[in-house]
């Protein structure tokens, strides 16, 4: 994360505006993923047995813009599960839901500090759930998503997600499955919670739902589009469709801010700019508000669970495109 960028960094556009052109922004990319091409950084993650035999080699990426138009570069349309990375959008959907004051009464929204799955993070703050980009607050999310029963969950899991991506998200059987018979870690958690009463529905349910939500496939396109759409206001810029209501989006990208990539946000934020999020296949979002979105897939992580080539590349295009929010130009007073 702190290595020099390829390039000058002062010469770099602010945050002001839009996007370049189409062209321009296919041009940054297709440099930044042949810089980062080789780099071989970092360790795929194993404690998911079925995640560990990934092509270590994968890169894809892809930026959507609000307009709809969409890049590409590498291994981009290569499915993987989006693990984590579904925290984002299921917190979407359940703070679109229920509200944005609601949420923050019954997860938080402060960061941790602490590894994803912390369970010292659950003993240590009152509010146990802590924010949703943890395990503890995404299961206890989970939990609060609308329907009586996990499978009216799921359902409105699996379409909010699809609305997001554009196109019918499927589960990977073989990740689900794998995840289903070595999540103890996870399934402890969420007991912990229900004692604490900050579990929303039978801890062992919301367990399997959240081990479905993150074992949806996506690709690096995917996820570009997803995040696309929350830059967008929530409706989707390439299918024109709504996902969710315009003012849950910033407070989902806030919390993404504050805790899109665990104990590592705060690096993130310093370095990139931009809300973002990650997940231990490999894959990151990074949003640019009224902009666009950068999908990437690199399944090297570094301690904190975090794609390596995925932070270098969104780095370098945070740079490149002038997304990093802390970088306006000042507006200047007019006397008209
Ligand atoms: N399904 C994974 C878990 O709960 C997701 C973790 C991640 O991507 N950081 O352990």
């Amino acid at each position: 994360m702190h290595e020099p960028l390829p390039f000058d960094e002062s010469e770099t556009t602010i945050s002001t505006g839009e996007l370049p052109s189409l062209l321009e922004v296919e041009q940054f990319l297709h440099e930044a993923y042949g810089h980062y091409r080789h780099d071989d950084d970092g360790a795929v993650a194993d404690y998911i047995p079925a995640l560990a035999n990934v092509d270590p080699t994968l890169f894809g990426a892809c930026i959507a813009g609000v307009g709809g138009n969409v890049a590409e570069v590498g291994d981009a349309l290569r499915p993987f599960s989006i693990q984590s990375v579904s925290k984002a959008f299921v917190f979407a959907l359940v703070c679109d839901a229920l509200g944005h004051l609601e949420v923050l009464d019954k997860i938080g929204v402060n960061g941790t500090g602490l590894p994803f799955n912390s369970v010292m993070a659950i003993e240590l703050n009152a509010d146990r759930t802590m924010n949703p980009m943890v395990n503890a607050g995404a299961m206890a999310t989970t939990s609060l998503v609308p329907g009586a029963t996990a499978e009216d969950k799921w359902a409105f899991i699996q379409a909010g997600l699809s609305r997001f991506a554009g196109r019918d998200l499927e589960v990977d059987d073989e990740v689900y499955r794998s995840e289903t018979q070595t999540n103890l870690r996870n399934q402890g958690i969420a007991h912990l919670l229900d004692g604490y009463g900050r579990m929303y529905f039978d801890p062992d349910a919301a367990t399997d739902v959240y081990t479905r939500q993150c074992s949806l496939n996506v690709s690096a396109h995917d996820l570009a589009v997803m995040g696309a759409t929350l830059a967008d206001g929530g409706i989707n810029p390439v299918t024109g469709e709504r996902a969710i209501e315009a003012p849950s989006c910033k407070r989902v990208l806030a919390v993404l801010a504050t805790a899109g990539l665990y104990e590592r946000s705060g690096d993130w934020l310093y370095e990139i700019g931009i809300p973002g999020k990650s997940g231990v296949s490999g894959g990151i979002v990074a949003i640019a508000p009224g902009k666009g979105a950068i999908g990437v897939f690199s399944p090297k992580l570094d301690a904190a669970g975090n794609s390596v080539r995925g932070q270098r590349l969104v780095k370098n295009l945070s740079q490149r495109l002038g997304l990093n929010l802390f970088a306006s130009a000042p507006a200047r007073w007019t006397s008209t």
